[in-house]
């Protein structure tokens, strides 16, 4: 029997995945610090969702093996404590990328057909006010620029590609062919910010991407320019993006990450009208639920009962472990 703990709330069809691969589930969720602390000290695997697994937690788990994020990003979590003791992260690598391309699509059409001003008008009794709205827009035919080529921005371009519209990609560690097969065009940053219509970021923050889309990169932008990010926060300068919205220098953007989150209530992004704003929770569709909690508890069980079974994919960071498959 293994011990597995879960740290943070993941739907029930992972935690049978667990049950029925004789593991022990202990859900940490409602644990007291004391008890938390005792029982990390014989878990052979950790499922987490965003809680932060620092060194000095992580020193506490000496029989830990595995720890499976429930998503794909990992900044949570210290990589470098991982690779100095053996222990292996594996990530839902693929379970994610249909929710986040259609929360991007979401947002896309709900800014460029001005949905929250037409909702209001009704609503307020201004049916007939409607001439008076600005300008909206189509997305077929349109320039769409794809920050960042992975797993999202792929599954993202195919739908993008679905409106009739040209997908252009910037992501300099993808090989041009790449994205040739995909249908899509390679293109520098700058000539892609000048020539989209709308913009969506898929890549990691760390120190390369901080701040990639600040002032400079806003003002290289058409006026009548979308920009979404469901990244990560960070990536997006966000006292440049209000800038921008205020300013009219784009026409809205569509922010699922923040750099802080949750936001402070006085956050300034909130007071704008050409923006729309949701809780990190692009992946979070039942569907994707289920999905990165079955993936997330079969990496345990294969990690630990089955490597041959081991979708070497998920496996991120296993420096020092012989993963045998
Ligand atoms: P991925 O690792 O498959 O792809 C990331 C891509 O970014 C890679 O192709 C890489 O080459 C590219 N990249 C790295 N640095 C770059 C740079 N400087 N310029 C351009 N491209 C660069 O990741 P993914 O699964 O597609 O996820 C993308 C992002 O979405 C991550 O930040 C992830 O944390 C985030 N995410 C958010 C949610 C959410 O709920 N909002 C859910 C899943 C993933």
């Amino acid at each position: 029997m293994k011990n597995i703990a879960l740290i943070g709330e993941i739907h029930s069809d992972g935690i049978d995945v667990l049950k029925n691969n004789q593991c022990k589930v202990i859900d940490l969720n409602n644990t007291s610090e004391e008890k938390f602390k005792e029982i990390l000290k014989n878990v052979d695997g950790i499922v987490v969702r965003t809680a932060n697994l620092n060194a000095e937690l992580l020193k506490k788990c000496p029989s830990l093996k595995i720890i499976a994020r429930h998503g794909v990003g990992y900044d949570n979590i210290d990589i470098n404590f991982l690779n100095n003791n053996g222990i292996a992260l594996a990530i839902t690598g693929t379970a994610n990328a249909v929710s986040v391309s259609e929360h991007v699509i979401t947002m896309f059409l709900y800014l460029c057909k001005l949905i929250n001003k037409s909702d209001l008008l009704v609503r307020k009794g201004r049916f007939i006010e409607k001439k008076f709205l600005p300008d909206f827009f189509e997305i077929f035919e349109k320039n769409i620029l794809i920050l960042g080529f992975g797993r999202i921005g792929k599954t993202l371009a195919k739908r993008c590609l679905g409106f009739d519209s040209k997908v252009y990609v910037y992501d300099p560690y993808v090989d041009t062919s790449v994205i040739k097969e995909h249908n899509c065009e390679s293109i520098d940053l700058i000539s892609g910010l000048k020539i989209a219509d709308f913009i969506t970021v898929h890549m990691p923050l760390n120190k390369e991407t901080k701040n990639m889309i600040s002032k400079d990169q806003f003002s290289l932008m058409k006026k009548t320019c979308i920009v979404v990010n469901t990244a990560r926060g960070g990536i997006i300068n966000e006292k440049d993006l209000v800038w921008a919205l205020t300013n009219k220098e784009i026409y809205g953007a569509g922010l699922d990450v923040y750099e802080k989150e949750p936001p402070d209530k006085s956050n300034s992004l909130f007071g704008l009208d050409n923006i729309v704003l949701s809780p990190h929770n692009a992946a979070l569709t039942l569907e994707c639920r289920k999905r990165m909690s079955v993936e997330s508890c079969e990496n345990i069980v294969f990690y630990l009962n089955d490597r041959s079974k081991l979708n070497i994919a998920n496996i991120v960071n296993a420096k020092k472990i012989s993963l045998e498959v």
